[in-house]
């Protein structure tokens, strides 16, 4: 199998981190992704930091890093081939905007799916025709999507197109700021890696459905998932993204070995 880790470089890896990459390479060939399509967020440092991290841990990665902020052209060339089979429309919309109209009395209560509230269709209407507008959010129109399938650690799982659209709806895979989204970064970049098993948290699981709709409409193949239990503090939370306390780092300088590390988090999902 040839998996991933695919870090965002915006903090320091914490010990969620840790168990990501050790699934990954005790599932497979990990291969290792960063994923700094935030310019804003991404520090070159936070970046040196997973790759000392990774050896101090001696989770070695296999292959080059890939680096996101240098794929911008394919994920480019991949909203080209959407946008001309007419399956993406600019969208305006800000947050406040999608609330009130997905809160309008005749839409019931919002639904929220992966990235928030459902997309209530609003900008479906907009031209789809000429060259690939830029510096606007695109997003995929939900009604093209058929029925998914794909599989969970060995189960076969399915969305059909009418759950999708309900409850996924119209994703956004051009953000106006980032000139793709997580979505369709990750899916092409997958593929482009040729991960065979996608591993990463429990908390990713719902966009599952997104990626195997983009492999799709992108003919790319299709990897299976195991998504990981999360690491929890001793009061049950998630670990936050900028939690410090725990992060690799402040175990480090507390003495604790990498070996030692491992085997705590091996035994429990407890952060100690
Ligand atoms: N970059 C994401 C994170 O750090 C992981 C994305 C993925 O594994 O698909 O949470
Ligand atoms: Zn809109």
């Amino acid at each position: 199998m040839i998996t991933r880790f695919a870090p965002s470089p915006t903090g320091p890896l914490h010990l969620g981190h840790a168990w990501a990459a050790m699934v990954a390479d005790d599932l497979g060939r990990m291969h290792l992704r960063i994923e700094d399509i935030d310019r804003q967020r991404s520090k070159p440092e936070w970046e040196a930091a997973i790759f000392d991290d990774l050896r101090w841990l001696g989770l070695d990665w296999s292959g080059p890093v890939m680096r996101q902020s240098e794929r911008m052209a394919a994920y480019g060339a991949a909203l080209d081939r959407l946008w001309a089979a007419g399956l993406l429309f600019p969208c305006t919309c800000n947050r406040r905007d999608i609330l009130a109209a997905a809160s309008a009395p005749q839409e019931g209560a919002p639904l929220l799916g992966p990235d928030g509230v459902v997309y209530p269709g609003t900008c479906r209407g907009a031209p789809r025709g000429g060259a690939r507008p830029n510096g606007v959010a695109l997003r995929l129109d939900a009604r093209v999507v058929g029925d998914l399938h794909w599989v969970e650690r060995d189960k076969p799982r399915t969305m059909d197109a009418a759950t999708f659209r309900d409850t996924i709806g119209d994703v956004v895979l051009a953000r106006r700021d980032f000139g793709t989204s997580y979505h369709l970064a990750v899916t092409v970049d997958d593929a482009a890696q040729g991960i065979t098993l996608v591993t990463r948290g429990h908390d990713l699981e719902e966009a599952t459905p997104i990626h195997v709709a983009l492999q799709r409409l992108l003919d790319l193949p299709r990897p299976t998932y195991h998504h990981h239990d999360l690491v929890r503090d001793a009061e049950g939370r998630r670990l936050a993204k900028r939690d410090d306390a725990r992060s690799i780092a402040s175990y480090r300088a507390a003495g604790w070995t990498a070996q030692a590390l491992k085997d705590r988090l091996r035994q429990s999902r407890i952060a100690p």
